[in-house]
């Protein structure tokens, strides 16, 4: 009898039937998938994404290199270096380097900042193609902070729960 029901099967192609019957329910069922990248799901406020180091509008860079992200941060991701500026002895970053790599997107660093220099923006989509292009060094960091400065200030000032 076993037997018999398998070559039935077998004849009548009963899995693939089975298969399209599936395929011809969900057919015009509401979808769950989206084109991306045309299209995106919706992002968490509370979503962490690439670093930046912001300025003043003086264009002055914010960060007093204090340390206290290089401590707080769990990862250590941070590396910093910091001397005083000769022209007028304050106290400034020589090197300020994130480890994307390491880090793990706590969002301590941005906490624990006292001027609100290091901050995580919503940047979801970022790559690197290079050994090395991981690590996010000072320059590139400040040079993130000046072009979305405007979209920084606007989450900072909205202050997003939980970010
Ligand atoms: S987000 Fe967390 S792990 Fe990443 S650099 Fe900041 S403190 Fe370190
Ligand atoms: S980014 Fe903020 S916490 Fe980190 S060294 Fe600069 S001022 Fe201090």
């Amino acid at each position: 009898m076993k037997k018999a029901v398998h070559t039935f099967k077998t004849y009548t192609l009963w899995e693939l039937l089975k298969g399209l019957g599936i395929t011809g329910r969900h057919l015009f069922k509401k979808k769950t998938t989206i084109q991306f990248p045309e299209e995106e799901t919706p992002r968490s406020v509370r979503f962490r994404g690439l670093h930046a180091l912001r300025r003043y509008p003086n264009g002055e860079e914010r960060c007093i290199a204090c340390k206290l992200c290089e401590a707080v941060c769990p990862a250590l991701a941070i590396t910093i270096e910091a001397e005083p500026r000769p022209d007028d002895g304050s106290r400034r970053t020589t090197l300020y380097e994130i480890d994307l790599f390491k880090c793990i997107y706590c969002g301590f660093c941005e906490e624990a900042c006292p001027v609100d220099a290091i901050v995580e923006t919503n940047i979801p989509h970022y790559h690197f193609e290079n050994r090395g292009e991981q690590v996010m060094t000072k320059e590139k960091l400040l040079a993130l902070g000046d072009h979305y400065e405007k979209q920084i200030a606007e989450e900072k000032a909205e202050d997003a729960p939980f970010r």
